[in-house]
């Protein structure tokens, strides 16, 4: 940060404002994590400078000896964490490596079938504003009204009514496990490719704490910065190393230019940690903590969908407080909780409004709290949803936000030298 500080100071406070908001918040969005400082250095590496449109041994550029050295280790340890014969690293996002296997296995027009958005499916699962929605015909698969848990029943019946090219499972905000090999019964029954995004649970499955899709579906996509605690960017992984080269052609020329180098190095090196034992001890503790969130706000009277979670995520229904998904984010904010309003299985509010807030784990286990800290996390919440109008209690919730913080540092080495 020094030569960013001699050479741009409005850039510099503008990250040291954000550092100090990472900080000082408790982050409980699902979706994010804390990178170590290895996986930051890797990203802000002089492999940022250089082209290399291609695959290893196979570069249209010069000058990619290292290049290749790099993404070879990032493509080697992906498939070793996940058991996979093929992995492309390049894409850039997880959107990126979805739509590349859309390329690579779909033509515009074809049925494909995917969770609503609405139950928690991703809004490159087929929702109308995605070109996943425009290209093709989606047929939408939802929770049922009974468990919230995935509803097979339907699901079978919709694949066999609509005979989709393609059946997505893996999700955005469903908090329990998925049963891929019934997904797979099903594709099978009706000659479908299947694909199981596991963009939020790949560090669960890397670890051993979730089954992993790789052997049963025929293509797995993911994103790298949510459980996997890497940098931003997205992977595709196939046990079938024929497929894989389809895949590969989609993600370039089809879809992305030059690879992310600085990125793909960064990958590799959060695909080394998850590869240690260190990583297997973290995501065990990811389930205790949501676990231990769900039930402290269950003691409090606030209802969790489908009564608990099995991984890193859970949702409340606002509705056992009389809120909504936009209030109670604001209120989250006000007294540093980073959360997001998010809709619930049938919700009756607007997607603007909702009746749930997600939360997950990742974030705060990287901090290093436990089962303890999370149920007081559990309390403060609850104080703060069941009393919105009370100053005197957000203040209190304020200062035990603080508290936690202050117990668990995050970037020490990070602070800047000089007041900005
Ligand atoms: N797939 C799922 C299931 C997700 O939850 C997300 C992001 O939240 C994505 C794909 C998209 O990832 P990205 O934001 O990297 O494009």
């Amino acid at each position: 940060w020094d030569y960013l500080l001699a050479s741009d100071p409005a850039v510099t406070a503008i990250l040291d404002r954000e550092l100090h908001r990472q900080q000082n918040h408790l982050e409980l969005i699902a979706s994010e994590n804390f990178t170590s400082a290895a996986v930051m250095a890797a990203q802000g590496s002089v492999l940022t400078n250089k082209y290399a449109e291609g695959l290893p041994g196979k570069r249209y550029y010069g000058g990619c000896d290292y290049i290749d050295q790099v993404e070879q280790l990032a493509i080697e340890r992906a498939k070793e964490l996940f058991g996979a014969a093929h992995a492309n690293v390049q894409p850039h996002s997880g959107a990126q490596a979805n739509f590349a296997v859309f390329l690579a296995l779909l033509n515009p027009g074809d049925t494909i079938l995917g969770m609503d958005l609405s139950h928690g499916g991703h809004l490159t699962h087929g929702s109308p504003v995605n070109v996943s929605g425009k290209w093709f015909n989606v047929i939408h698969y939802g929770v049922s009204p009974d468990t919230e848990q995935l509803d097979f029943e339907q699901i079978r019946t919709l694949a066999l009514a609509h005979k989709p090219k393609l059946i997505i499972c893996g999700y955005s905000a469903y908090p329990r496990v998925i049963p891929f090999e019934k997904f797979r019964a099903i594709a099978d029954e009706v000659g479908a490719y299947l694909l199981a995004d596991m963009a939020h649970i790949a560090g669960l499955v890397a670890s051993g704490h979730h089954p992993n899709p790789v052997p049963i579906c025929d293509v797995v996509t993911t994103t790298t910065h949510k459980t996997l605690r890497g940098p931003r960017g997205g992977l595709i992984l196939t046990k079938d190393a024929e497929l894989g080269k389809k895949f590969d052609k989609a993600v370039f020329p089809g879809t992305q230019g030059g690879p992310l180098e600085h990125v793909i190095a960064a990958k590799a090196v959060a695909f080394g940690e998850a590869l240690k034992p260190d990583f297997k001890a973290y995501s065990a503790q990811v389930i205790r903590n949501a676990q231990a969130l769900a039930s402290g706000l269950q003691a409090r009277n606030l209802r969790i969908v489908s009564g608990g979670t099995d991984n890193h995520l859970l949702l409340i229904d606002l509705r056992s407080v009389g809120l909504t998904g936009k209030v109670a984010d604001q209120l989250m904010a006000d007294i540093n909780i980073t959360t997001n309003k998010n809709t619930i299985p049938f919700d009756p509010a607007s997607p603007f409004v909702t009746s749930g807030l997600r939360l997950g784990s990742p974030a705060l286990t990287t901090r290093g709290m436990t089962e303890i800290e999370f149920r007081e996390i559990a309390e403060i919440i609850a104080d703060r949803l069941q009393h919105p109008e009370d100053e005197t209690i957000a203040q209190a919730c304020r200062d035990r936000v603080a508290q936690l913080c202050s117990k668990f540092p995050l970037y020490p080495h990070l602070s800047i030298p000089a007041p900005l």
